[in-house]
């Protein structure tokens, strides 16, 4: 299982070395089946190397070139070379207060992918497309331009995150869940290779509570977590029992 912790523009130094008190190596990879990462704002991505003995880190986003005049911007090869492992693309936030349009989240996708570190593609409705049952169809629009132009990266994670559920304190229902998880994996499979598979993650208002239910649901293979992350305690406990379902499951 795989649960990517989702700072958003939050945190600060002090909350990284607090992830210390309670990591007890949960965040180290030492666990096995459970591969626990924080996906930072940028200026801590090579600072939490020094602060959480063993973490795994990545960035919230990145600008497809690898250098040039583009004010503000990151590239995939600074990121490569502060030890990121995974890059966010498309989340909805960005797709929301950025316009990103899914070609241009696609085009992030593959650069990830080319330098060597694991796009994790956000896809998800909002809740006027849901009340109109038109999820799916939005979600596979979402997924078209990585799969359907060119071969899809080998190394993918799809976060299934539907709209309405980040950041509210609700998540979507088991049932919600677990049709769009096979929804995506239906639409994928006919893009890979036989027997491959991309992981497919749930995120929106993820906690320790309902966290023990999603992650027995049909189809997914871990989470990412906004909010709870935030608290090192909290997401420490997410991931502690990912692990116990892990090896009860084995
Ligand atoms: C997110 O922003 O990716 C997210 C899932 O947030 P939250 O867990 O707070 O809903």
């Amino acid at each position: 299982m795989i649960v990517l912790g989702n700072w958003k523009m939050n945190g600060n130094r002090d909350l990284l070395k607090g992830f210390n008190s309670y990591n007890k190596g949960l965040l180290s990879n030492s666990l096995e089946g459970v591969f626990p990462g924080l996906l930072l704002p940028y200026p801590y991505l090579g600072l939490a190397g020094d602060l959480i003995p063993g973490i795994k880190v990545g960035a919230q986003d990145v600008y497809p070139e690898d250098e040039g005049a583009i004010t503000g911007a990151v590239s995939g090869v600074m990121l490569k070379e502060l030890g990121c492992h995974w890059v966010c693309v498309g989340h909805s936030e960005r797709r929301k207060i950025f316009h990103e349009e899914s070609e241009w989240v696609a085009k992030k996708c593959f650069y990830v992918a080319s330098h060597g570190m694991t796009p994790v593609l956000c896809v998800g409705e909002d809740a006027v497309a849901r009340s109109q049952g038109r999820a799916r169809e939005v979600v596979l629009e979402q997924l078209k331009p990585v799969f359907q132009s060119n071969k899809p990266p080998e190394d993918l994670i799809i976060a299934y995150e539907p709209v309405w559920a980040i950041g509210q304190g609700r998540s979507a229902s088991m049932e919600e869940i677990e049709d769009m998880h096979q929804c995506i994996s239906d639409y994928t499979n006919n893009y890979l290779a036989k027997g491959a598979s991309v992981p497919i993650i749930y995120g929106g208002s993820v906690n320790p509570e309902n966290a023990k239910s999603i992650m027995k649901v049909s189809g997914v293979d871990g989470f990412l977590i906004g909010g709870v992350s935030l608290s090192p305690e909290l997401f420490c406990k997410v991931v502690d029992l990912c692990s116990s379902y892990c090896s009860s499951s084995m």
